[in-house]
C-alpha cells in the first residue's frame, strides 16, 4: 500500500498501553514529516487490552530474573573451577 506521498507504506506495531501489539501501517517518510497513519486490523477486544500489557510486564520480568542467574550462573562455574583446579584465575580473587 502506497501513503499519500508516493512512499511505500510500512507496516510497524504500536506497544502503547491502548494498542499493544496492534499493527498499523506508516510512512518510511515519516520522519521527513508525512502524516499518513493507518490501523491494519481491527481494535484490540477489552480483555486482550488488560492481559497482553501484563504478558509483557511478566516477560520483561521473568527476562530480568534470567540475566540475574545466567550471571550467578557463571560466577558459581568459576569458583567451581578455582576450587577445582586450585587455580586463581585472573581478576577472580573476589570470588
Ligand atoms: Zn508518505
Amino acid at each position: 500500500m502506497n501513503c499519500c506521498c508516493g512512499n511505500l507504506a510500512r507496516v510497524r506495531t504500536s506497544w502503547m498501553k491502548e494498542n499493544p501489539r496492534r499493527r498499523f501501517l506508516s510512512c518510511v517518510n515519516r520522519d521527513g514529516g508525512c502524516r499518513f497513519f493507518e490501523w491494519e486490523d481491527s481494535p484490540l477486544c477489552a480483555r486482550s487490552r488488560v492481559i497482553i500489557p501484563w504478558l509483557l510486564r511478566r516477560l520483561n520480568a521473568l527476562e530480568r530474573e534470567n540475566t540475574r542467574l545466567v550471571r550467578r550462573n557463571e560466577i558459581y562455574k568459576a569458583r567451581k573451577m578455582k576450587y577445582d583446579y586450585g587455580v586463581m584465575l585472573e581478576g577472580e580473587d573476589n570470588l
